[in-house]
């Protein structure tokens, strides 16, 4: 996508960001409690356990909620995705018509390079 720039890392995030230059989605999970969570944080937001660890994702989810932006001159697309290891992460949708767009479509993650950082995760419908 044109224009997308890397702004920000953390420690918290640069396991995912690393996993996305290597082409791989991952998500941050509990070994306490043995939950997959979003977004990335040196607690599990579950059990409070500092024994967190990253599980490769095929990234694929259904859309929970979503809105179609039509300021700019091509709409996009902004959505609540649920993961199939449960969490809900917001992104944007990015092929598609959004008029077809529904609750409960599924998608995938797709990576779109940026300038000058690591690819980001954006969801192509299924
Ligand atoms: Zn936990």
């Amino acid at each position: 996508m044109a224009g997308t720039e890397f702004i920000e890392n953390s420690p918290e995030t640069k396991p995912f960001w690393d996993a996305t230059a290597a082409g791989l989605f991952v998500l941050p999970w509990c070994r306490q409690c043995q939950r997959t969570h979003w977004y990335p944080r040196g607690v599990c937001p579950y059990c409070l356990s500092t024994a967190l660890d990253w599980r490769e994702s095929p990234g694929e989810g259904e859309i929970h909620s979503f809105s179609v932006n039509r300021m700019r001159k091509e709409p996009y697309v902004l959505a609540y995705v649920a993961l199939s290891e449960g969490p809900i992460m917001l992104g944007n949708v990015i092929d598609g018509d959004p008029a077809t767009l529904s609750i409960g479509r599924k998608v995938k993650v797709v990576f779109k390079p940026t300038s000058g950082g690591p690819p980001i995760p954006f969801f192509a419908v299924r």
